[in-house]
């Protein structure tokens, strides 16, 4: 660059009119005045375009006339969170923005997604469009969209969802109530968990949980985490490596390990930690995800 040669930093205001055609506006009007979403259909490829478009990019026909209404309802393709904020946002981030494909289009539609939990979020979620209660001159007349059935946030992973190195743990205090009550389902009245006196000479010196009490901690884990509701348990194996005392608190953590492709089950590799650090148990465990 010469040096005779100034570099003027400064701003350009761009203000500007944007027209949204002929189609737009048909389009954002029926949105307005009868909560009415429409596409424009190619009739040789058979394509539904929403938002409407004029052309069909395919066929390179003219199709603007081929008004075809779909539902209001769709299925969410895929999302993404927005967590940074500017001027012309309609809402505050977090938000959701997803790309939803309405139930009679071929082509998803950019739309923002509330009143769903954005931790929970997953594809294949069905939404509805809401209206805006008041009239707007944009494609802001669906207010948002919004899930139509909130029981899907409460399913687990499915197969295709988990990942390899997800992870999930439960924490409880065994008691002594817990060892007595797992004593009395099981028949397991071994001195070694409810005789002090006898436990003092034995190995351990003190009374003992039996094993399968910090053990079946995983279950809330699979149960209920991860995967979660709707996983069935195969096989859970678990190798103990200390006693649990009555007092003693218990993490179960699962870790997705391995995913078994032919049968779409999954191996956990499954550990037992007391509050002071030491691994208790070990072990593995083959589930079978919930399916969407
Ligand atoms: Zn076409």
């Amino acid at each position: 660059m010469s040096r005779h040669s100034f570099i003027v930093h400064g701003k350009l205001a761009l203000p500007y009119q944007y027209f949204a055609g002929s189609l737009g506006s048909k389009f954002i009007r029926a949105l307005r005045d009868e909560k009415r979403i429409f596409g424009t259909k190619c009739n040789k490829c058979n394509t539904v375009y929403v938002p409407p478009r004029s052309l069909c990019d395919r066929c390179f026909l003219d199709i603007r006339d081929n008004i075809q209404d779909v539902s209001n309802e769709g299925t969410v393709i895929t999302y993404t969170v927005v967590n940074h904020y500017e001027d012309h946002y309609p809402c505050k981030p977090p938000f959701i923005l997803g790309l939803i494909k309405l139930d009679g289009a071929t082509t998803p539609m950019v739309h923002i997604i509330k009143n769903a939990p954005i931790d929970k979020m997953k594809a294949n979620v069905r939404v509805r469009a809401v209206f805006s209660r008041e009239p707007q001159n944009t494609i802001l007349n669906i207010s948002h969209f919004e899930p139509v059935d909130y029981s899907v946030f409460e399913r687990g992973y499915t197969y295709e969802e988990l990942e390899i190195g997800m992870s999930a743990s439960f924490t409880k205090t065994i008691t002594e109530t817990d060892v007595y009550l797992f004593a009395g389902i099981s028949g397991d009245f071994n001195p070694m968990h409810v005789n002090e006196e006898y436990s003092k000479h034995a190995i351990f010196g003190k009374r003992v949980a039996h094993g399968v009490v910090p053990q079946s901690l995983i279950a809330p884990v699979l149960g209920t985490k991860l995967p979660g509701l709707g996983t069935v348990a195969i096989e859970i194996n678990t190798r103990f490596k200390r006693p649990t005392y009555f007092g003693d608190t218990i993490t179960a953590i699962a870790t997705v390990k391995e995913k078994i492709e032919e049968k779409k089950w999954v191996k956990m590799d499954l550990r037992f930690i007391n509050q002071r650090g030491e691994i208790i148990a070990k072990g593995e465990a083959v589930v079978m995800p919930p399916t969407g």
